[in-house]
């Protein structure tokens, strides 16, 4: 897989090619290289100010110093919340969900900033591999095989409610973990199934305390018909953005279970600190 890459992999936001057309005709290539370029590219920042999905510094997509948060991040690590509600699988996670990863998740997800997928990508690869390694350690006599064989390992993307995709007009997460697994080698690089769906409609989780949170999605997802048959005894890696309570994974995994999954690892970008096992190498969350 690719390292993980500076912020010249994160596509620009608009364009630059009305910087070279009919705009410049009739002016010299000279004045078209020099001043007018400068000048339309200031005026496009001036129409749409190019901000930094993490910090919001003006100038670029995703600044250097918020691309160093993500290249300073520990190697992914195992998680669990305190405390983990049952049935929750072994989780991987790599970064504290605070500062600016919190912020370019955000954006990502809710502001529309699709963008910033090209800075989280080979984050979230490394977690997914670690995923991958880890079940690769159990014992032989799990239901499935070891799991670095494409054919064995599926990835789920945790699903969204209705009116968030018909709001956000997408699926983020199915997304970002498509743009993750390009970055695995094909001969280790699992299949991306979006098999989980909300069968009811739930409350947002936001605000509610662990409790509350597990009731609220209890008994909540089940597999598409469409995607049933391609679970059982399948090795499932559940992805989801952030991990807080646990209650969404504990429920993707319950689910994927009932479908007939041999085994289930969650897979996050970002842990929350409150919810946290202390004895992490993340940095404390201020306050
Ligand atoms: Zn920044």
């Amino acid at each position: 897989m690719r390292r993980r890459t500076g912020p010249s992999s994160v596509p620009p936001v608009r364009g630059r090619a009305w910087d070279r057309g009919w705009v410049g005709r009739g002016i010299g290539r000279q004045a078209r290289a020099g001043w007018l370029a400068e000048g339309s590219a200031a005026l496009s920042d001036l129409v749409l100010p190019v901000r930094c999905g993490g910090c919001e510094a003006p100038g670029s997509p995703w600044c250097q110093q918020c691309q160093a948060v993500l290249a300073a991040a520990p190697a992914p690590q195992r998680w669990e919340p305190t405390p983990a509600p049952p049935g929750l699988p072994p989780v991987w996670t790599v970064l504290p969900y605070a500062g600016p990863v919190r912020s370019a998740l955000v954006n990502w997800k809710d502001n529309g900033r699709r963008d910033l997928a090209a800075a989280l990508a080979p984050v979230l690869a490394e977690v997914l591999l670690s995923g991958l390694l880890s079940c690769d350690q159990r014992p032989p006599t799990h239901v499935t095989p070891a799991a670095s064989a494409s054919g064995t390992t599926l990835v789920v993307p945790a699903p969204s409610g209705r009116a968030n995709t018909r709001r956000r007009g997408d699926h983020p997460l199915a997304g970002l973990s498509r743009a993750a697994l390009r970055q695995i080698p094909p001969r280790s690089r699992p299949s991306l199934v979006p098999a989980l769906r909300l069968a009811r409609t739930v409350a947002d989780q936001a605000g509610l305390d662990s409790g509350n949170r597990a009731l609220n999605l209890a008994g909540a997802m089940t597999v598409t018909a469409g995607h049933a048959r391609r679970i059982p005894g399948m090795t499932c890696l559940l992805v989801d953005d952030v991990i807080t309570t646990g209650a969404t994974i504990a429920e993707g995994a319950r689910a994927l279970r009932v479908a007939g999954a041999g085994h289930v690892v969650a897979v996050t970008l970002a842990a929350t600190q409150r919810h946290a096992h202390p004895p992490l190498s993340f940095p404390r969350e201020p306050g």
